[in-house]
Formats: C-alpha cells, structure tokens, sequence
C-alpha cells in the first residue's frame, strides 16, 4: 500500500472513507492521468459497514436491460415520504450492468446456484429476484484496496476528518487529526465517503471506524441535506440476532408489556394481522409510512424500560431491541455525486437522493459503486481545471473549520439542555413516553467523543440531523 507522508499534505483529489463508496470512487478518480488522489481514513484494515458489518456479506441489486422500469418503480414506490429523485434513481439501474461486470472481474465471492449460475435474491421491499450476495468482506476489500492502489491512489491511513475547509464558498479540503495529532489535507477536489450516522445510536449493528458524523461534517460546510431522518432500524436480540416482527408477531405469540397482562397478537393487531405479516415478511428494516409499520410500532410500543420487548415464543422468551443499522439520507447530489457545495462530492451512505424513506435491499451498495465511479471521474475532471487554494488562505480555512466545530459556549448549554431529549431519540426517535433512563446514549456518546471538544459538538449535531424532522412536525413519526 503506498503511504502518504505526515508531510505530504496536498492532493489534487482528497477521498475521505475507505469503504466501499471511498475506494471505488478513488479507483476512477485515479484513473485519470497526472492527478494524484489520496485516500484518508481512520485505518486501512476493513473498515466501515461495507467491509465489517456483522453478516460478512453484502447484496447488490443487479437490474438488466429487461426490468430496469421495473427497478425504478420499485424504488420510486419505497420512497414516500422521503425524498427521492428519480434521475438517479434512472442512472443507478443504466449503470448497474457494467458495475456488477466490474464486481466480477475483480474476483468477489459471489453466491452460485448448484450449476455454477449466478444466485438471485429478492432484497428487502421487493419480490423480484434481482440482488446478487458476495461473501467474505476481508476479501473484498482487499481486491477493493489492490484496484485502487493498482491505479495510482495513495492512502493515509490514521487520519479522521472533523471538519472541510472552505474558501469563498468553495470546498478546498478537510482537517481532522492524524494518529492524534491535528492535521490538514488540501485538495483541488474533495469526496466525502465517510458512511452513515447509525454507529450514533447506542443499540446499533453498523461497521466499525465510523465515528457517524458526517452527516454533521457535511452539514457545517453548508451542504444541502435531505432524510437524514430516514434512517433504518432492525429488530435484534441482545446477542445481534435479527428477528423479524413477522415471526415475532405469529398468531398465539404473546407480547409481555411493562406493565399489565400480556396479549396475543392478534388480540394486539385484530383482524389485520395475516395481512401485515406478510407485508412485514418482505424486508427487515422496519418501513415509514407502510400499512405493516403497524407491527413495528406496537413492538416499539411494547419495549420495556430497557429499551427491549419480551415476546412469549414456542421457543421461548424473546427479548428484541430496535438497533440503528443504516440511514437512507445525506447529501443531496447530481447524478456525479456533486453537493450543493463546490468542489465538494458525496457518495455512498452519507449522499441522498437516489433513496427516499425506505430502500430496497441491495440499493446502497450497487449506489457507492454507481456514484462512487461517476463521483471519482468528476471529481478528477474538475482537479484538473482547479488550482489549489494558497496556503495562507488554506490555514485560514482550517483555522475557521476548527471554530466551527468546536462547541460554542452557547452550544454546550443547549447542548446540557438537550441531553435528555437525545436520551430519548436515541433509542427511537417518537417514543410516545418520556423514558430518560431507556437508553445509554450519554455512553455511546462518551464513546464517540471520548477525549476532544469537535466530536463531541459534532456528534450531537449528527444525532439532532438524525432525529430531523423539521417540515414534518404535523405528522406523526412514519410507523
Ligand atoms: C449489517 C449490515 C448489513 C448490510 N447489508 C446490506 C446489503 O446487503 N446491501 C446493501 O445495499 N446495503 C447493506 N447495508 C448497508 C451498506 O453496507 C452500507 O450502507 C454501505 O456499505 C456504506 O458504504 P460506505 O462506503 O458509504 O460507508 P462505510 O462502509 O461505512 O465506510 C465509511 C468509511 O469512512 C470512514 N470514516 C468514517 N468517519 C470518518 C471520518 N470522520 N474521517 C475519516 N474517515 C471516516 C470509515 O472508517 C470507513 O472507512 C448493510 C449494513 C449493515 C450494517
């Protein structure tokens, strides 16, 4: 792996975030002749949810020639009420067919069928078998980081961003800290690839080495966001075993309140319930604004002061907790992965638009390699034409970068003030009852800010875009 030096702090194209969505747009930013694009994440070990998630697998939905409508209204229909933009939503099913190729030809461990075909799966809200599984995320990233490496990218490992340096409006590259020192990287172009907000909430199943602020980092530049409330929750045992509210909620089960007699389901659901089981039996994220979201509620509604519900099984007591897996907002991006903020590029979990509420299955990673390849060749197309910013103008950036991240006094105020609303949210944001005791946001946050004052105000900022719901107070929350 070729290391960028500590001292070596320009690029033409500065990618931050090794997961998926980070390397891929690398690889194609570095395609480019005479350019050179550095890669700065916390580690070069397999990072992220793309490469450490608990299932050591991922599914990409693989739409051909012949259901590319089909696709498109699949996820046009998931959207609501998100925000979605079907441009994109276009590009990702005319681009899959030569991504995939790609996928195959770098050698991922793709799931076969008995005579050595390709395995088809339906992934989450949809029934058409289109989403291909690879196994084996170590292996994975390795042909990931091999690809990028073999066509020029650098990599600076150790290094996590806390804030963008802006110049006039303009996106000229990112400080953070660097194996505990600060430290800045000036960029012609800069793509943000640093995943979603799910590691904020205390019971979550996301990757490891995302801290889960970029959606704060983005938004303190001045980045347009949209969903960054839609983010998917699953139901899990303590141990991380997913259940489905499906199964959880099968005639003859029974749902053991905090207090009070326990109830059958279908005493809970009425006549309802066949029919909003098997809607729920499609996809494992619980959904906004779906008639089955009904069975998710009552389990919400149903945790005890632990934050877990206690269902009676045949097989048992099952005690689920409603974890943050992944989110469907962020940046909102053209069909190059652009932000509203020149310069700056967005790609992966932390970019918007090309999912709305709800996603299906497979969409998130066929979209880091649909607009991480589109983002990287933009990204270098437009290093080309730009010059650096001075350097006097660049440490004033940073310098104006750090003041904004670090938490004002007026902040940390609000900030004692807010704690335990976000106790609150953290566990599910439309609790209906004020439960501070629920959840142990307060530790996670310790975790996620552990020694400085930046991740702490920018981790608060994160869970407060993650709990957004601004414009949609006249609603209730989606389920
Ligand atoms: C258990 C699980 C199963 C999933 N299954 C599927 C599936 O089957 N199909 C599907 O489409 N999606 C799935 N998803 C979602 C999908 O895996 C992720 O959304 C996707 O991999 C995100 O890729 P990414 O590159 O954007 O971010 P990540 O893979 O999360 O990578 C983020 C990168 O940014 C780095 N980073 C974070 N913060 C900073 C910072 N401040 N400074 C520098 N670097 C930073 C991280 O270290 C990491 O390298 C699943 C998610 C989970 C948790």
């Amino acid at each position: 792996m070729s290391p960028v030096t500590p001292a070596h702090r320009d690029t033409d194209v500065l990618v931050l975030g090794s997961g998926l969505a980070g390397l891929r747009a690398a690889h194609a930013a570095a395609a480019a002749p005479h350019l050179s694009v550095t890669v700065a994440s916390p580690s070069n070990a397999p990072s992220g949810s793309s490469f450490t998630n608990r299932n050591n697998a991922l599914g990409i939905q693989r739409p051909g020639k012949h259901d590319r409508d089909d696709f498109c209204r699949e996820v046009l229909a998931l959207a609501r009420p998100g925000f979605v933009n079907p441009h994109l939503v276009r590009i990702m099913a005319e681009d899959a067919e030569a991504r995939f190729a790609e996928l195959e030809e770098m050698g991922l461990d793709f799931r076969r069928n008995d005579s050595g075909d390709l395995a088809l799966f339906p992934g989450c809200g949809s029934r058409i078998p289109r989403a291909a599984i690879f196994d084996d995320l170590a292996h994975a990233h390795a042909c990931f980081t091999q690809r990028a490496e073999q066509a020029g990218a650098l990599f600076l490992p150790g290094f996590t961003v806390l804030g963008l340096a802006m110049d006039n409006a303009r996106c000229v590259g990112a400080w953070g800290m660097h194996e505990g020192r600060p430290a800045a990287i000036r960029a012609r172009t800069v793509i943000m690839a640093v995943g979603g907000p799910a590691p904020l909430f205390a019971l979550n199943v996301s990757g490891r080495a995302n801290p889960g602020y970029g959606h704060a980092i983005l938004a303190r530049a001045g980045t347009r966001m949209v969903n960054t409330g839609f983010l998917q929750f699953m139901w899990y045992t303590r141990d991380r075993q997913f259940r489905s509210p499906a199964a959880l909620l099968s005639p003859g089960n029974r749902i053991h309140p905090d207090s009070g007699t326990p109830v059958t389901a279908e005493q809970a659901v009425g006549s309802e319930l066949e029919a909003l089981r098997s809607a729920r039996a499609l996809h494992c994220p619980a959904f906004f604004g779906q008639p089955q979201s009904k069975l998710d509620a009552l389990l919400r509604d149903a945790r005890h002061h632990d934050g877990f519900a206690r269902i009676e099984t045949p097989r048992g007591m099952e005690e689920v907790g409603l974890m943050a897996h992944a989110g469907n907002g962020g940046a909102v991006t053209d069909e190059h992965g652009a932000t509203s903020v020149p310069g700056l590029f967005a790609v992966g979990e932390c970019a918007a638009s090309m999912h709305g509420a709800n996603r299906m299955g497979g969409c998130m990673v066929l979209a880091t390699q649909v607009f991480g390849h589109r983002a990287g060749i933009m990204a270098a197309q437009e290093a080309a034409s730009t010059a650096l910013c001075s350097q006097s103008r660049f440490r004033e950036a940073c310098a104006d970068a750090k003041k904004t991240a670090q938490p004002s006094k007026a902040e940390a105020a609000e900030w004692a003030g807010l704690q335990k609303e976000m106790t609150r949210l953290a566990t599910f944001p439309d609790l209906k009852t004020e439960k501070p005791e629920l959840t142990d946001f307060p530790d996670q946050l310790r975790d996620v800010a552990h020694s400085s004052g930046p991740e702490l105000s920018l981790a608060a900022t994160a869970m407060l875009l993650a709990a957004d719901r601004k414009g949609r107070t006249d609603q209730p929350f989606y389920l």
